[in-house]
Formats: structure tokens, sequence, C-alpha cells
């Protein structure tokens, strides 16, 4: 068992280091927010004063931050400086690509190892370690880094080298934004022209415009009662994060000279949804603009 360093207990990262640490691991956690360093020592977590604290005498670090910017500022300015040689970093906030890749290639050439490890799945995977890893690295890093991502999650997919975890990421987030807003459409235009919802969904469930966000996600409700359309869009993945994610997509499409129209049109919708208040509910809440029912 490895000793540990935890950077970022938030929503995410306090199920994550409570999972490394029922799998037997040595903790050493760290969060700018003190309330959440004694949740994680509640959970078995050692608690660090600092981040540099929290990875000297640390075999791995993970870190589990907001954004680009935030990384950047905890591994140059902080944890750099504070690694032993060899150390393993595994950076699993969703954050640009380019960044991911600065960073990444900052820690190889001082010698260490590093792995982008964005992850799909919310809180509740988080906490259930059930979370599924996209990992940008070489193949040795990724080797190392295996193990101890099984231990907060579900599957453990490398995607190519570093920063490729993070493209993954936001490639299928946008994928997925794409098809939640056409099923909205599909379910709203279905109402308009007089079919039952339920009704409309055994057919489309069952023929070509079948999706995972139409089956597993639904976004009107009924159909699957267990879909945050039952219970009031509550999150589930907020339209915040969803929005942070497309615009992730759209810097990377600018970056790669790479056409994607409709991640463009799903970015507006969102950025329209999230300017009328619906930041913090579901990204499925899109339905209530589309059909004309939101009103917050
Ligand atoms: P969060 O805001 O709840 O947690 C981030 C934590 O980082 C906070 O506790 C904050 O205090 C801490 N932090 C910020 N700067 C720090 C610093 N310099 N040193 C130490 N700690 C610092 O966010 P979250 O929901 O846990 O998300 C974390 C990452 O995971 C994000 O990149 C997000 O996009 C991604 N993600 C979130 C979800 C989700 O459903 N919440 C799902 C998939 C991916």
């Amino acid at each position: 068992m490895a000793r540990i360093a935890f950077i970022g207990l938030g929503n995410m990262g306090s199920g994550m280091a409570a999972n490394l640490v029922k799998a037997g691991h040595e903790v050493h956690a760290f969060d700018l927010s003190a309330d959440a360093v004694a949740q994680a020592v509640a959970q078995g977590a050692v608690a660090a004063a600092s981040a540099p604290d929290a990875v000297t005498g640390s075999d791995a670090v993970v870190t589990m931050l907001p954004a680009g910017k935030h990384v950047r500022g905890v591994y140059e300015g902080q944890i750099f400086d504070a690694a032993a040689p060899g150390t393993l970093f595994l950076d699993c906030s969703t954050i640009d690509v380019d960044s991911a890749r600065h960073v990444g290639g900052l820690a190889v050439e001082k010698g260490f190892r590093f792995v982008d490890a964005p992850v799909s799945g919310g809180v509740a995977a988080a906490q259930a370690g059930t979370l599924t890893f996209m990992v940008g690295g070489s193949e040795a890093d990724f080797a190392a880094a295996e193990p101890i991502l099984d231990a907060m999650g579900k599957a453990v997919i490398r995607a190519g080298d570093v920063g490729s975890g993070q493209a993954a990421k936001i490639c299928n987030n946008m994928l997925l934004a794409i098809t939640m807003i056409g099923t909205c459409e599909a379910f709203a235009l279905a109402e308009k022209l007089g079919l039952d919802a339920q009704n409309f969904y055994d057919i489309s469930s069952k023929a070509s415009g079948q999706s995972w966000s139409m089956t597993s996600y639904c976004p009107v409700p009924g159909p699957i009662p267990t879909t945050p359309a039952n219970n009031g869009y509550k999150p589930g993945f907020a339209t915040a994060m969803m929005l942070k994610d497309l615009k992730l997509a759209q810097d990377a499409a600018q970056s790669a000279g790479a056409t994607t129209p409709l991640g463009a049109q799903a970015e507006a919708l969102y950025a329209m949804f999230d300017n009328l208040g619906g930041g913090s509910s579901d990204f499925s809440g899109i339905y209530k603009l589309l059909d004309g029912s939101w009103d917050k």
C-alpha cells in the first residue's frame, strides 16, 4: 500500500480520498477549506497543513481541483518542488487539454511520472468508487496509476499520451450535450404534435432515435423514474458544469482547427439556459427551456 497525497477534497475529491483510505492507502489530505480537511480526517485520512506538506514523503499525488488555472498553480507553484524524484502524479480534475499537456510535460521533464485521469460519473459514483477514468500518459505511467485509480473506479481506460484523457472527456461530454438537446427537442415536438411522452419513449427507445440521453437519462418525467426529470431537475450533473466542459471543447476545437458546429450550438444553448437561471439545475433541465415552460 502506498502513501498518497490528496489535494482538492470537494464534492468529488472527498469520496475519492475516502475510497483510497478504504483500499488501505495512507492518505495525506489537503484542501484550502479546513472543513473539507476535517471531513477527510473523519474518513481516516491524515491532515496536511499545506499542499507541499501533503506531498513531502508521498509516493503518489492525486489532485481533484476545479480548473486548469488551479492545477497549474498547485503543480508549478507548490508541489513539484516538494516531490521526490519518480513521484507519480494523477490529475483527476477536468481541465483544458493545453494545461494538461503543459503540466504533464513539465512533470516528465523534472523526472516525475504523470497521468491526466479525468472522470465520468458524478458525486454518487465518487462516493461509491464507481467512476470511469479516461487516462492520458505513457504506458509505463498508466500501469503505475491503474491500481490507484482502480480503488476509486469501475473502469480505467488509457486514451493515449498525456492530455488524451482530457481530450476523451471533453469529446464525450460534447456528444452528450448534443444528444441531450436533440432528445429534448424531439420530446418537446412530440408533445406539441399530440403524442404522449411515455408512448413516444416506448417507440423511439426501440427505434433509431435511441441514445444514452434517452434510455439512461430521459429528460422528461415518467419513462425512467430515477432520472433528475422526476426530481425537479435537481442534479445529477449541473448545467454550469456541462457549460464548463462545452467551453473546454470549443477552446480545444479552436486550438486543433476542428469544425464543431453542433458543439458550438450546444455551448450557446447551455449558456442561454445558464443565463436564465438554469446553472444549478441538472443539464437535462434544458428540456424546460426547449418546451417553453422554463420560468425561473
Ligand atoms: P469542488 O469545487 O466541489 O471541489 C474543488 C476543491 O478544490 C474545493 O474543495 C476547493 O477548496 C479545492 N481547491 C481549490 N484550489 C485549491 C488549492 N489551491 N489547494 C487546495 N485545494 C484547492 O469541485 P468538484 O465538484 O469536486 O469537481 C472537481 C473536478 O472534478 C472539476 O474539475 C470538475 O469539473 C470535475 N468533475 C466534477 C463532477 C461533478 O459531478 N461534481 C463530475 C465529473 C468531473
